[in-house]
């Protein structure tokens, strides 16, 4: 019995000194899972870790204490798709190595481009092979300071006659792409990215090498290549960039035909081919498939969403370049030739693009954050504003950008709600995005592995 007592008042003595590293109080919490907010929590949070969220009760106490106010909270954003090359130079202006001197300053310069925007972990989707060591060291040795970092290393792709892009890695054989995927993981790489210049047989090896190692596996599935149907056989369950489901509908020399009477009718006979950006192609091909072939893009869709199939976005790449965005890259924006039916041709076609998007939402394929885009957190925030735009609900453009990009990467006990367990990377909206969407790009309060950081 006194052993009892010893032990409970030990307890009680316990629970009030506690006191927290970080306590936020009055919080209005996003649950990512159900997809409903919480009012009148607190989020108790020691060093980079949530320790419990719990009803408003005034006992708790902090070292430090942010009071919420009732502002909206939600678990930072997953960006699930991108390249360091576009911040320390692609192609030519490309560094051999990352200069070991220089590797705090370029950490910060990365970071910089992430972390003020409340984009609180990002995947690399494809690198030079020679930075993998300090960036594999980043990702291993997380800070409080800087956004959270994960690479898939070089994309694959077979041989090609070609020298190789800086950002892709050459498997010749299938011995070499299930050598290379081995090499990956004994160094720490645990997703791998085949892009859509990796072929039969090689696909298949190192798709069933990653996939027996547990590690996940990205694919850019286009232009005739592997087709999706394939993939899926092979067991791929994660695809990037939406524009490439309409890419991969069968399209035999009729419907060639078809498209080029189509096209000639509002650009006239001739007139397009090769006078159209990339961008211009990919959505009228859209808008083609959508109007001419909706049977087939339905059932690839529904073949897509019974295998449970994850998305990465990619829409404000294509956006900006038709001037659909809340800012623009000066080597994006729209071609100043343009005419205005021309402009609005892209508009219309980007709009039916993102119906698409919506049904694909709507048939339960996961879609995450991936912009692929040079404008880092920039861009994430103007795919957020973009899907609000075109009809998604608040609730699930923030699913989108947290829970679904951590589950899709296989990360969701550490990113993508905010519970207990999860790290303690927050974002506090000073103006709530479900009074109006572009409150999304509102000043924020930043929490990173429990460090505040203020941005305005
Ligand atoms: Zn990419």
């Amino acid at each position: 019995m006194r052993i009892l007592l010893f032990f409970l008042c030990c307890l009680l003595f316990q629970s009030c000194k506690t006191t927290y590293d970080l306590v936020i109080k009055n919080a209005k919490v996003f649950d990512t899972k159900q997809g409903v907010t919480l009012d009148n929590k607190t989020i108790l949070i020691n060093a980079d870790t949530i320790v419990n969220v719990v009803n408003n009760n005034k006992s708790l106490k902090g070292r430090k204490v942010i009071d919420a106010k009732n502002k909206l909270i939600t678990p930072g954003i997953i960006d699930a798709h991108i390249h360091p090359t576009h911040f320390f130079g692609d192609y030519d202006a490309a560094p051999k190595y990352l200069a070991e001197d220089s590797l705090e300053f370029l950490r910060k310069k990365f970071s910089d481009n992430y972390l003020p925007f409340g984009i609180t972990a990002v995947m690399i989707m494809g690198q030079p092979e020679t930075w993998l060591k300090p960036i594999l060291n980043w990702s291993a040795n997380p800070s409080p300071n800087y956004t959270d970092i994960y690479t898939v290393g070089g994309a694959f792709i077979s041989k090609e006659d070609r020298k190789p892009y800086i950002c892709h890695i050459m498997v010749d054989s299938p011995l070499a792409a299930k050598q290379k995927v081995i090499d990956y993981y004994k160094m720490g790489i645990r997703h791998i990215k085949l892009y859509w210049r990796l072929r039969s047989p090689e696909f298949a090896a190192a798709f069933k090498t990653a996939d027996s190692l547990g590690m996940k596996v990205y694919g850019h599935i286009d232009n005739g290549i592997m087709s999706m149907d394939t993939t899926l056989i092979i067991g791929l369950r994660n695809y990037e960039h939406l524009f490439t489901i309409v890419r991969n509908v069968s399209f035999d020399e009729t419907d060639g035909r078809n498209y080029e009477i189509w096209m000639n009718d509002f650009y006239g006979k001739n007139n397009w081919d090769s006078s159209l950006s990339f961008f211009e192609q990919v959505m009228n091909e859209t808008r083609f498939i959508v109007e001419k072939k909706l049977v087939a893009l339905d059932s690839l869709i529904d073949n897509l969403a019974k295998n449970n199939v994850t998305f990465s976005t990619t829409i404000h790449l294509l956006a900006e370049k038709f001037g659909l965005t809340y800012f623009s890259n000066p080597n994006n924006k729209p071609d100043s030739n343009w005419s205005k039916k021309q402009i609005q041709r892209n508009a219309d076609n980007f709009k039916v693009f993102m119906l698409l998007v919506k049904k694909v939402n709507y048939k339960g394929i996961k879609i995450r954050i991936g912009t692929d885009c040079p404008n880092g957190g920039k861009a994430a925030l103007s795919e957020q504003v973009l899907l609000a735009q075109y009809g998604f609900s608040i609730s699930s453009i923030i699913q989108i950008s947290t829970i679904n990009g951590a589950t899709a990467l296989g990360m969701e006990n550490k990113y993508g709600s905010i519970e207990k367990g999860k790290k303690a990377d927050l974002i506090i909206y000073d103006n709530d995005p479900f009074d109006n969407y572009k409150n999304f790009l509102s000043s924020k309060t930043i929490i990173k592995d429990g460090m505040i950081h203020y941005y305005q």
